[in-house]
């Protein structure tokens, strides 16, 4: 019976091998997610040490933030980009969790991330969240705030309008476009406290200011951002 099972479960293996979400090898048993070489091969930004890293600087001069940061180079066609697009595209939630994981070990310790009451992720576009099913900033919350020991909230901060393709807008009517979308719930909740935001890939920062501005807005001490990648 216990050869069976074996048998079974190395059949399995070789019908469904257990990949890594970087490079695609096969996984050693040891291994879980990402093979051992994929992270140690990870490019670290150590943006959580340094106020004035260039994801705050670009940051800079739009809104008062109180730190800001994204834990790895995101580069076209390399590792950073398949696990995000793993996260993203194919269903793989748990990659997600994994990297929160990361991300909130390394700003456990960081003065900047020290007094963080709530952690929110940015709130994913409703027809987007309707064909995925979820939303991939969520599971990297889920992971710092499980590291840093802090709650998370989806309620408090809520997308509440659709909104057109971004793509082919300046930075300005792309901002003038968002920041009605974000509207704060139970304000009473968010006055006076330390808010993380968390977001999957920094590009122009235009969704995080506008989620930012909505927070500050409503009263909160401070926020602070977290991203998975910085896309350079
Ligand atoms: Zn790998």
């Amino acid at each position: 019976m216990l050869l069976v099972k074996q048998w079974t479960s190395d059949l399995l293996g070789l019908l469904f091998p257990n990949l890594c979400n970087a490079c695609g090898n096969s996984l050693f048993r040891h291994e879980q997610l990402i093979c051992i070489k994929c992270l140690y091969d990870l490019p670290f930004t150590d943006y959580h040490q340094y106020a004035d890293n260039r994801v705050a600087k670009q940051l800079w001069g739009r809104l008062p933030l109180n730190a800001a940061m994204a834990m790895l180079y995101f580069r076209k066609g390399a590792k950073v980009q398949n696990l995000i697009h793993n996260l993203k595209y194919n269903g793989r939630t748990d990659v997600g969790v994994l990297l929160g994981n990361m991300l909130g070990e390394r700003l456990k310790p960081a003065i900047l991330y020290q007094d963080i009451d709530i952690v929110i992720p940015v709130p994913l576009h409703r027809k987007k969240f309707k064909s995925r099913g979820y939303n991939q900033s969520t599971f990297i919350a889920e992971g710092i705030a499980a590291q840093m020991g802090i709650d998370i909230s989806e309620n408090h901060l809520i997308r509440n309008t659709s909104t057109e393709s971004q793509t082919k807008k300046s930075r300005y009517n792309r901002y003038e476009n968002m920041k009605a979308v974000f509207q704060v719930n139970f304000p009473e909740d968010i006055i006076g406290k330390h808010i993380l935001l968390v977001d999957d890939v920094i590009t122009t920062g235009a969704t995080l200011e506008a989620c930012a501005n909505a927070l500050l807005a409503t009263g909160a001490a401070k926020v602070s951002i977290a991203a998975l990648a910085f896309a350079e």
